[in-house]
């Protein structure tokens, strides 16, 4: 049977009520044994319907745990590679291919490699430790996989004769290097999301509301990490809401979505999104809403259950990927 083609890339043209698409979802997911993973960074209705929401560590680990013989990932590519990586044995799908990372993409095998062996050359001993935002031929040639959930552990394990090249976020490298106290060779890769923060909105914002907090994910640049008071990925950013107990204003530089998770876990606060600037014209806009992230949608999630497709397929590199991220992830 001929399958129906899918653009990925056109919105549907066709308005369709979200509750019906939720229920029409529901049936599906039955039908086809599927589960749904929702990262924090997607759309709140998405992380309604999902079986399992979290970050990119917790949803690896969840991935392994699905009993479902189908996965469907609401993310990035990455995640649906790591999800596909750690559960070879699973059908994953996701609802669109194109939603890349742009962090992920300021880091390509081919230059990582070059890159490795320009430093071997000159002499340097060292392990490559990769944040998660990176593709799967990057994680094959790396030593070891952090998240900003376990990032300070995984350095710890680091041997202390080595040095350590850090890719692809110089933000979170120049960051954890100055908690651990390890220098790092950077790559010199950034989010497009956590790099257009405006530090002027964020003292602005500050000021217009005395008492706030501000809370930042280690993805945005240092000016940004120097005036916040919680430094943490999402996980962390969800427990420290849910331990104050004392209704307070919470200013978030991260994704906007980022919000949806806190409100459910800890409605007594107020949660504000820090606005982002455009780089070229200094004026602020919605840039802290990730473009990559914004490409799941309720009916794409409804296609790709009812026609079984896009899927990440298996590829070569997979196997030495699964050595790292296994290593990193789930010991
Ligand atoms: S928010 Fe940044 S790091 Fe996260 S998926 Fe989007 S582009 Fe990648």
């Amino acid at each position: 049977m001929e399958l129906p083609v899918i653009n990925t890339n056109a919105p549907s043209e066709v308005y369709e009520d979200p509750l019906d698409l939720m229920d029409e979802i529901e049936v599906l997911k039955k039908e086809r044994d599927a589960s749904i993973l929702a990262h924090f960074y997607v759309d709140g209705d998405l992380q309604d319907i999902a079986d399992f929401t979290g970050d990119s560590l917790k949803l690896a680990r969840d991935a392994t745990q699905v009993k479902t013989s189908t996965i469907v990932f609401c993310g990035v590519h990455f995640m649906g590679e790591s999800a596909k990586i750690l559960s070879p044995e699973k059908r994953v799908l996701m609802p669109d291919l194109h939603a890349g990372c742009s962090l992920a993409e300021s880091c390509p095998a081919d230059r990582l490699a070059a890159y490795q062996a320009e430093l071997r050359a000159k002499g340097h001993d060292f392990q490559t430790v990769a944040y998660i935002n990176t593709t799967a031929a990057v994680k094959s040639l790396c030593d070891w996989i952090v998240t900003s959930g376990n990032a300070r552990e995984i350095i710890d394990r680091v041997p202390a004769d080595k040095q350590i090249l850090f890719v692809p976020d110089q933000h979170l490298g120049r960051y954890l290097s100055s908690v651990t106290g390890r220098p790092m060779i950077l790559w010199p890769g950034s989010c497009m999301v956590h790099e257009v923060f405006s530090v002027q909105d964020l003292l602005r914002a500050k000021r217009n509301h005395p008492g706030s907090l501000v809370m930042a994910h280690p993805e945005c640049p240092a000016n940004i990490l120097e005036v916040s008071d919680i430094i943490g990925g999402t996980e962390k950013m969800r427990k420290y809401v849910a331990s104050v107990t004392e209704p307070k204003t919470f200013l978030v530089a991260t994704e906007a979505n980022m919000i949806h998770p806190l409100k459910k876990l800890a409605p007594q606060h107020e949660y504000i999104p820090v606005p982002g600037i455009m780089t070229s014209t200094g004026e602020t806009c919605a840039c802290n809403r990730c473009p990559h992230m914004a490409l799941n949608t309720l009916q794409k999630v409804r296609d790709c259950l009812k026609y079984s497709r896009p899927e990440i397929v298996w590829q070569p590199y997979f196997s030495q990927a699964q050595d790292v991220l296994k290593r990193s992830l789930l010991q």
